[in-house]
């Protein structure tokens, strides 16, 4: 396959900073660009005469006409020093194909679906969010988004926004969101790490809802760490990661 039948070019079309190492932006995305809600898409950006590539989770939905991503900005990161210069207007590309299975069709008849994520990790939650599937399958819907410092809670308000937009109105009371500052003590978050809560039992006590093979979900994304930790966790409590044709109750991504 030759370069230009495997990736498209598309436009930045606006920039959301959030802190100096966050920000969020939209693309322009090709009428023939298909992906899952969880998926993600392998951007590239030009760096001398090469395209650096990495993969992102998507964050928008599914229905829309643009592609929203969120990025950090790594100290010296290949790619995202480059992508961090990029203004509206600049070109990005995007592989045609879509990848992952960060998906809630891994999954079989759950009752409660929590997700986990760290940092950016929120990002393939956010696109599920905005898939009206997830909010007529599941009776509850847990999002938990840990991150050091308070100002890294980013997306608060599209988060909260499920509450009043009345799309979403007659589901809205399903979702929980719990936000986790591991750094700093902050008025209603928790203050311990997903690993730890997840531990103690204190998650759960606080969205008053157990975890259980029979009636759980659970999608896992971020840190690596975390995601590993927190999979064994779930595995010793009976919990499996659902794979094609053997469906379980985890999905799990690693960012790095
Ligand atoms: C399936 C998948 C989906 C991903 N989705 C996203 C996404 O939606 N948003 C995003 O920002 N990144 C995402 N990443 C990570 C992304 O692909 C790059 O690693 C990241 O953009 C940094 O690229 P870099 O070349 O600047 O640094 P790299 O050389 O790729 O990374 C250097 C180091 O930076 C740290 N790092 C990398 N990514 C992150 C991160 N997201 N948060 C905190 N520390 C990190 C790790 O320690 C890593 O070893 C995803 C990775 C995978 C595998």
């Amino acid at each position: 396959m030759s370069a230009a039948e495997k990736y498209t070019v598309e436009k930045i079309t606006e920039i959301q900073r959030w802190a100096p190492n966050l920000f969020s932006f939209k693309t322009t995305r090709h009428p023939g660009y298909r992906f899952v809600p969880g998926q993600f898409a392998r951007l590239g950006v030009r760096k001398d005469d090469a395209i650096v590539w990495r993969a992102y989770s998507i964050a928008s939905a599914n229905w829309e006409d643009h592609l929203e991503f969120y990025s950090i900005v790594v100290p010296n990161g290949e790619f995202t020093t480059e992508l961090a210069k990029l203004q509206e207007g600049d070109e990005l590309f995007v592989e045609k194909t879509n990848y992952g299975f960060l998906t809630t069709d891994r999954f079989e008849c759950g009752r409660d679906l929590w997700m986990l994520s760290t940092g950016t990790g929120l990002a393939p939650f956010i696109s599920i969010l905005y898939d009206f599937d997830t909010w007529e399958q599941y009776e509850r819907i847990v999002l938990v988004h840990s991150v050091r410092e308070a100002h890294e809670l980013t997306y608060q308000e599209e988060i909260r926004s499920f509450g009043w937009n009345e799309l979403f109105a007659e589901h809205a009371h399903k979702l929980e969101y719990v936000q986790v500052v591991t750094r700093e003590a902050v008025d209603g978050a928790l203050g311990a790490r997903i690993t730890e809560l997840l531990a103690s039992g204190e998650l759960e006590a606080h969205v008053g809802l157990p975890i259980s093979v029979e009636h759980s979900r659970v999608m896992i994304c971020g840190n690596p760490d975390m995601v590993e930790e927190t999979r064994k966790l779930l595995t010793t409590r009976g919990l499996t990661v659902a794979k094609r044709g053997k469906p379980g109750n985890l999905a799990v991504e690693n960012y790095w």
